[in-house]
C-alpha cells in the first residue's frame, strides 16, 4: 500500500476538480465483507495522468466514461488513470470490501449482550479507501450522495438526513462539499432519542443494550448540545453548515470522538453503565463541545494538507473548554484542562519527538507522518497557545479574525498562512511575529520568580529560559487566621498582569513581601513555573488553603514537573498529596494528583523496594477521603448530576477514593469484604465497573482464579464484561495466564482493538517483575511484527498499553533502542516506542537524581 505524499496531493489537486460521489453500499452480503459501488463525477483541468485509491478485498469492475477498465491493474491501493483527457469524466468502481475489527474503515461489532450487530465508519486520514473508491485528500472536496442496503430492522445514520425508500434501502441526503475523510455511515438496530433544535433534527444514538443508560442521561447530553449550538451561533457569523446533528455512541471506537459533519461518532464508554464523577460528565460535555466546534473549524473550513492538523485540534480543544465554561453548568473547565491536558502537552514537548505546534510542511511529507501528530502538542500545547493568543489579542479581535477566516474559506480549504492573515485583519498587533515565536518553535519555556524586600515595598524579577513572549497574571497571597475554624488560610492580596520578558526593571509593589507569589495565576500561558523559595515553602505547607482551584492546579503542575526534572524528591510530592488531598474540593485535582502519584511516583519513579510504602500512603490517603465523605444516603447517590448540596459530602469524591483504594490495595481482605457485601461500607453499592476493578486487583494479588472470573463474566456478559474478564485473566500472576495473554495479543489477528487493549492493560503489573521479565525482550520483535500485520490502530495500542512501562532499567532501555533500528518498524509504532523509551529514561534519571 502506498501512503499519499504532499507532492502527489498538490499535483492531483491542480489536475482535478471533483464534483460528486454517488456511493451504493450493500451491508447484507455476509459477516466478513460488504459490497461497494461508487460513481465519481469529476473534471480534468488539462490532459494528464493520475490515480484513484481503494483497498478492496476484491476489485470487481471499473469503467471510465462507460468504457471498462482492467481490475488487474490495481497496484496496492492505487488504480492508475493514465492519459485522462481534459474535460468531464465519470469513473465507476465496484468492489467487495472487508469489515474491520480494529476501528478503522467499516468496523463491525456484534454485541455479546444480545447478539445484535452494528457497523460504523471511521474514515479519517486514508481509511475511506477501505469503504469506497476515492480521490482521497482533504482539498478535493465534493458532494457525497450515499445509498445503503441493510438487514431489516436497522437504522442508517449519515452526514445528511437519512430516509428509507419503499424498497427498504436507505438514502442519505447529499452533503454540501466536504472532504473524503469526513464521510460517515453508522448502521444497525440503534436505540435513538431524537428532538428538534433551531429548526434542525437532533438525535443521539447507541446500541440497544445501552438504551436505559442513554435514556437516563439524554436530557443532560441534549441540553449541553443545544447550549453549545446556541453559543457557537453567538460567536460565529456563519450558520451551522449541515442539515442535521446526530451524535452516535458507537462500540470499540479508538479515539474519543470524530467530527463527521452532521454525524459525530463517540466511543460508547461515554454512555455510562456505572457510577461516574461529575468531572467525567464534564469530560463528555467537553467532547460534545469540541466536536461541534469542528463543524465550523475542520468541516466547513478544512485544512489543505495534514501539516495543519493542529489548527483543527487546537481550535476545537480551546473552543470546547471555553464554550463549556460560558454556556453550561461546567464553569470550572480550565482547572481540568490544567490538570488533565496541560501535562500531556508539557510532557510531549520535552521528548525527542517534539515538533512545532505548526510543523514545517516538509516535516509532514505524507499521511503516515501526519498520523504521528495527533499528540499532546497538537491538542494541549496548541490550545494553550491559542488561549495565550486570546489573552494577548482580546477575545473580540480573535473572534473577528475567526469569522473572516470562515467567510473567506467556507466549503473550501485553508492553511496556517491564511489563518494568520485573517487574524491580522482584525488587530493592530503583530500576529505574524507572535505566530513565529509560539507556533514555529519547540520546547517549554521556564519562568522563575525572584522576590526580594526593598524598604517598604518588594520587587519581582522573572527569569525566562526560552524565547517566547508571555502575558501572565501574578497572584499574591498572605496568611490569615480563619477565626471560625482556627485554621491558617491563604487570602488573595492582589493580582496584576505583567509582560515577559520584562524591560529590565523589576516590578515593584508596595507593602511587605507576600507569603506566596504565584506566577501565571489563572494559567493563561504555557510555561514551566518555578516559585521563589519562600513562596515554595508556603505552597508546600498551605497548598490546600489556596482559594482558587485553578491556582492550586498551577502549583500542583509545578510540583509535578519538578519531580519529573529531578528537582523534587518523589516522596515529597507524595507527602504533599497525603497532606493536602484530604482537604481538596476540586474533583479534577484529586483525580489528577492521585493518578500521577499512583502511576508515575509509586509505579515508576520510586525504586521497587519503596513501592509498598508508597501504596500504603495512597491507601491511607484514600481512607481519609472515605472518612470525609461518610454519611451519604442512597438518595445522595441517585441525585441528579451537578446538584450536590454545598458543604455536604461529594459522591464523586468518594467514588475517586474507592477506585484508588482498590487499585492501590496490597492486601485483598478489605476489597474482598466489599465484594462479599456488594457494597463499600457507607456506599457506594458495587456496580459492574467497581466489581471488575476489584476482580482485577484481586487477580494482580493472586487472590482470585479463573473459576471466579468466569462466574463474574456470567453475571456481566456485556462487551465491558468481556473486557473486564480479559483484563483479569491477563493480570493473574501465573506463567500460564501470562503465556495465554501474550498468545492472544500477538498471534490472534481477529482480536478486536478493545480486547487487545484490555488484555494488555492486565498483562504488565509493577509487582510481577520476576514473572514478566522474559517478556520484556520478547515485546520488541513481537510488537514490530504485529504492527506491520495489523496497522496503525493496533500499533498504537501495542505501543501504549502492551509496552513494558515498569521495566525501569538500563537493559530494558538498551533493548528498546536496538529495536528502533529494525527496518520493519512501522512509523506509528516507532513514534510510540520513541516516546515510551524516553519516559523510561526519565524515570531512571528521577531514580538516580536522589
Ligand atoms: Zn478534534
Amino acid at each position: 500500500m502506498s501512503v499519499l505524499t504532499r507532492n502527489e496531493a498538490q499535483t492531483r489537486a491542480q489536475l482535478l476538480d471533483v464534483h460528486r460521489y454517488t456511493v451504493d453500499l450493500d451491508l447484507t452480503t455476509g459477516e466478513a465483507t460488504f459490497d461497494s459501488t461508487t460513481a465519481i463525477r469529476f473534471t480534468a483541468r488539462t490532459a494528464g495522468d493520475t490515480f484513484v485509491e481503494i483497498k478492496p478485498e476484491t476489485l470487481r469492475s471499473l469503467s471510465l466514461d462507460g468504457q471498462p477498465l482492467d481490475p488487474e491493474r490495481l497496484d496496492g491501493n492505487r488504480y492508475p488513470l493514465d492519459s485522462l483527457t481534459a474535460g468531464p469524466h465519470e469513473l465507476t468502481v465496484a468492489a467487495t470490501m472487508r469489515y474491520s475489527r480494529t476501528g478503522e474503515g467499516m468496523h463491525r461489532f456484534t454485541d455479546p449482550a444480545d447478539g445484535e450487530t452494528y457497523v460504523y465508519t471511521q474514515l479519517f486520514m486514508e481509511d475511506v479507501q477501505r469503504v469506497f473508491a476515492a480521490f482521497d485528500q482533504p482539498d478535493l472536496k465534493s458532494v457525497f450522495d450515499l445509498t445503503v442496503t441493510t438487514p431489516t430492522g436497522w437504522t442508517v445514520l449519515g452526514n445528511g438526513v437519512s430516509t428509507q425508500a419503499a424498497d427498504g434501502r436507505w438514502h442519505i441526503a447529499p452533503t454540501p462539499p466536504i472532504s473524503t475523510y469526513l464521510v460517515a455511515v453508522a448502521a444497525g438496530p440503534w436505540h435513538s432519542v431524537t428532538t428538534q433544535h433551531a429548526g434542525l433534527p437532533f438525535g443521539i444514538h447507541c446500541r440497544r443494550s445501552l438504551a436505559p443508560h442513554l435514556d437516563a442521561d439524554a436530557d443532560e447530553i441534549l441540553d449541553i448540545t443545544r447550549a453549545c449550538y446556541d453559543r457557537y451561533h453567538e460567536k460565529f457569523d456563519e450558520p451551522y453548515p449541515f442539515d442535521s446533528y446526530d451524535q452516535a455512541f458507537v462500540p470499540e471506537f479508538n479515539a474519543g470522538a470524530m467530527e463527521n459533519p452532521g454525524l459525530v461518532t463517540f466511543r460508547d464508554e461515554f454512555v455510562y453503565r456505572s457510577a461516574v464523577t461529575d468531572t467525567e460528565r464534564q469530560t463528555r460535555a467537553m467532547v460534545v463541545a469540541h466536536e461541534m466546534a469542528h463543524m465550523w473549524f475542520g468541516d466547513l473550513v478544512t485544512l489543505t494538507w495534514w501539516d495543519d492538523i493542529w489548527l483543527n485540534e487546537s481550535f476545537a480543544e480551546y473552543m470546547g473548554y471555553q464554550t463549556l465554561t460560558e454556556a453550561t453548568r461546567f464553569t470550572d473547565t480550565w482547572t481540568d484542562f490544567g490538570v488533565a491536558r496541560k501535562g500531556w502537552g508539557y510532557d510531549a514537548d520535552q521528548r525527542p519527538s517534539t515538533h512545532p505546534v505548526a510543523p514545517d510542511p516538509d516535516a509532514v511529507p505524507d499521511t503516515a507522518s501526519a498520523l504521528l501528530n495527533f499528540d499532546g502538542i497538537s491538542y494541549a500545547k496548541g490550545a494553550s497557545a491559542l488561549r495565550q493568543l486570546v489573552a494577548w489579542l482580546g477575545e473580540k479581535d480573535f473572534l473577528a479574525g475567526i469569522n473572516t477566516h470562515f467567510s473567506r474559506h467556507k466549503f473550501a480549504n485553508a492553511t496556517l498562512a491564511d489563518f494568520i492573515d485573517n487574524l491580522a485583519t482584525a488587530t493592530d498587533r503583530d500576529v505574524h511575529t507572535w505566530a513565529d515565536a509560539w507556533l514555529r518553535t519547540t520546547g517549554v519555556d521556564t519562568l522563575t520568580a525572584h522576590v526580594e524586600t526593598s524598604g517598604h515595598s518588594w520587587n519581582l524579577t522573572v527569569d525566562r529560559a526560552g524565547d517566547r513572549p508571555h502575558r501572565v497574571t501574578v497572584g499574591t497571597y498572605d496568611h490569615s487566621l480563619d477565626t471560625h475554624t482556627g485554621t491558617d488560610q491563604l487570602t488573595l492580596r492582589d493580582r496584576f498582569d505583567i509582560d515577559i520578558p520584562q524591560d529590565g526593571t523589576p516590578v515593584t509593589q508596595p507593602g511587605h513581601r507576600p507569603d506566596l507569589v504565584v506566577l501565571n495565576d489563572h494559567d493563561l500561558t504555557y510555561a514551566k513555573i518555578r516559585l521563589d523559595p519562600g513562596s515554595w515553602d508556603t505552597a508546600l505547607t498551605h497548598l490546600s488553603g489556596i482559594p482558587d482551584p485553578l491556582t492550586r492546579a498551577l502549583v500542583w503542575n509545578t510540583a509535578r514537573d519538578m519531580v519529573r526534572d529531578g528537582e523534587l524528591h518523589p516522596t515529597v510530592h507524595l507527602t504533599a498529596a497525603r497532606t493536602h488531598l484530604p482537604y481538596e474540593t476540586d474533583l479534577a485535582l484529586v483525580q489528577g494528583v492521585l493518578g500521577f502519584a499512583a502511576t508515575q511516583i509509586a509505579d515508576r519513579y520510586l525504586p521497587p523496594q519503596d513501592r509498598p510504602t508508597a501504596l500504603a500512603t495512597l491507601t491511607s490517603l484514600c481512607r481519609d477521603l472515605l472518612r470525609r465523605t461518610e454519611g451519604l444516603t442512597a438518595k445522595d447517590w441517585e441525585q441528579a448530576p451537578g446538584t450536590t448540596t454545598p458543604g455536604s459530602p461529594d459522591p464523586g469524591l468518594r467514588l475517586i477514593a474507592v477506585r484508588h483504594f482498590i487499585d492501590a490495595a496490597t492486601q485483598p481482605d478489605a476489597i474482598q469484604d466489599w465484594l462479599r457485601e456488594g457494597t463499600v461500607p457507607g456506599g457506594p453499592e458495587l456496580d459492574a465497573e467497581l466489581r471488575w476493578r476489584i476482580f482485577t486487583r484481586l487477580a494482580v494479588l493472586g487472590a482470585t482464579d479463573e473459576t471466579a472470573i468466569a462466574h463474574e463474566l456470567d453475571k456481566d456478559p456485556s462487551a465491558t464484561g468481556q473486557e473486564g474478564a480479559a483484563r483479569c485473566r491477563a493480570a493473574l500472576p501465573t506463567a500460564e495466564a501470562k503465556a495465554a495473554a501474550w498468545q492472544a495479543m500477538f498471534t490472534d489477528d481477529t482480536l478486536s482493538n478493545y480486547l487487545f487493549t484490555a488484555t494488555a492493560q492486565g498483562f504488565w503489573q509493577p509487582g510481577q517483575s520476576e514473572l514478566l521479565h522474559p517478556y520484556v525482550a520478547r515485546y520488541y520483535p513481537d510488537a514490530i511484527a504485529l504492527a506491520a500485520r495489523r496497522g496503525p490502530a493496533i500499533a498504537e495500542a501495542a505501543g501504549r498499553h502492551a509496552f513494558p512501562a515498569h521495566a525501569v532499567d538500563p537493559d530494558s532501555i538498551r533493548l528498546g533502542e536496538q529495536a528502533l533500528t529494525d527496518p520493519a518498524l512501522t512509523p506509528a509504532l516507532r513514534r510510540k516506542l520513541t516516546d515510551q523509551l524516553d519516559d523510561l529514561r526519565r524515570a531512571l534519571a528521577v531514580r538516580d537524581a536522589h
